[in-house]
């Protein structure tokens, strides 16, 4: 049973004060807070399981070696892959996107035509761009509507078969815009692209089930689900990551070196070049079993109600608008209020102890299709209340006396 003020008793963080008052927690689509029972696998890891993993005859580093297997599975188990090694374990979402764009520069050629969203994270912009530089290839953009969604009509007409590659968010970042990737994943493949979502946004909110979405890639940052920074995940269909060669070279990824030629390791080793991060990859496992007894249907329903109520107050106040107005959205509210600068409101707000993010979320095509800077984004999670939504509506009201 869902009981929020339980849940909060996990999170130690959530009870310190800042600048004297309550600490008001509404950055989650940045970084989400780290339970105790995380904080609690990542000593546990130190105090008793800390070595080298993959190469140590000794108890410790089959142990280590064991349990960061046992969390590639878990990793494995919850986006539902059909073998662990399609897992590859990495820094993070940017790091995954990278590691796929520079296995693709060896398959693209001048004419091929890579197509990204304008509702896209800068990482998932900038890779592209670099590949295009390195092949020749050219890049594509599905536009977006007033209400921050993907035009999906003229997703069509950009498809052909030139088209070698598809990237999109399943959530947007900055506007928490749900986009439709079953349909653009099926319609993809009908003229041979490969498809990557990035699941950065989407991980803490939904289970993604990658053989149902038959997708290609996907992609998440453990960071935001709850779990440690520096670690994250890479799914790849297995033919896809047969064919792509290995991102970095270095110890674990080989078979055997010579001076005249090296082989390379089996998957999911030939992408994981060097000591992984070894607690972190251990701890996002722990992290993935947290969310998953809080159950990801509780989570979805609860915020989806911490969304419409605040939606409703926020917009009560004069002057309020906010980004993004898609029926099929996360828990992300982007707004402005009047043409006060984001950065003043948010910094306003952290005087009253509400973190939120303030600026352009990394998104810059997305402002500059509203023609504003950037905008103040308020992003809850399961752990957040109602109570705290209040304490926000209140908190915008004082910005805007002060700042109007
Ligand atoms: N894509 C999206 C949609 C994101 O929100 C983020 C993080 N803000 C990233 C990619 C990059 O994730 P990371 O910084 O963990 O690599």
């Amino acid at each position: 049973m869902f009981n929020v003020q339980d849940i909060r008793k996990d999170f130690p963080i959530l009870s310190r004060k800042v600048n004297g008052k309550s600490l008001v927690y509404f950055d989650n689509a940045a970084t989400s807070q780290t339970p105790q029972q995380v904080i609690d696998a990542i000593i546990d890891y130190y105090a008793n399981y800390n070595a080298n993993i993959h190469r140590g005859v000794h108890t410790l580093s089959q142990e280590a070696t064991d349990l960061y297997e046992q969390a590639r599975q878990k990793i494995q188990a919850h986006f539902n892959a059909k073998f662990s090694h399609e897992i590859i374990l990495t820094s993070g979402t940017t790091d995954s996107i990278n590691l796929v764009a520079n296995g693709f520069s060896s398959l693209l050629k001048k004419g091929d035509e890579i197509i990204v969203s304008a509702l896209e994270h800068h990482s998932n912009i900038v890779p592209w761009q670099m590949l295009c530089e390195r092949t020749g290839a050219s890049l594509k953009v599905i536009p977006m509507n007033e209400e921050g969604e993907l035009v999906i009509t003229d997703f069509d007409n950009l498809l052909s078969k030139n088209t070698k590659l598809v990237f999109v968010n399943h959530i947007s970042n900055a506007l928490g815009t749900i986009n439709p990737i079953k349909y653009i994943i099926d319609k993809a493949h009908q003229v041979g692209a490969a498809v990557l979502i990035d699941g950065a946004q989407a991980c803490p909110h939904i289970k993604p089930d990658v053989q149902a979405l038959d997708v290609d890639f996907y992609v998440a940052s453990a960071h935001k689900m709850c779990g440690p920074t520096g670690v994250g995940m890479l799914y790849g269909k297995e033919d896809w990551l047969n064919k792509l060669p290995p991102y970095q070279g270095g110890g674990e990824m080989i078979a055997e070196v010579t001076f005249e030629k090296t082989t390379y390791a089996d998957l999911p080793h030939k992408f994981e070049a060097g000591t992984p991060n070894i607690a972190g990859g251990i701890v996002f496992g722990a992290a993935i079993d947290y969310m998953n007894r809080i159950g990801f249907d509780a989570i979805a329903a609860y915020e989806n109600d911490l969304l419409n109520y605040a939606t409703e107050k926020l917009l009560a106040i004069d002057g309020l608008k906010i980004y993004g107005t898609s029926k099929n959205k996360t828990s992300v509210i982007s707004f402005n209020l009047e043409d006060i600068h984001p950065y003043d409101v948010g910094t306003i707000l952290d005087k009253l102890g509400i973190a939120v993010r303030t600026g352009h979320h990394c998104a810059q095509p997305i402002m500059d299709f509203y023609c504003i800077p950037g905008t103040v984004r308020a992003s809850f999670s399961f752990y957040n209340t109602k109570e705290e939504i209040d304490t926000l509506v209140e908190g915008v009201k004082k910005a805007k006396m002060m700042l109007s």
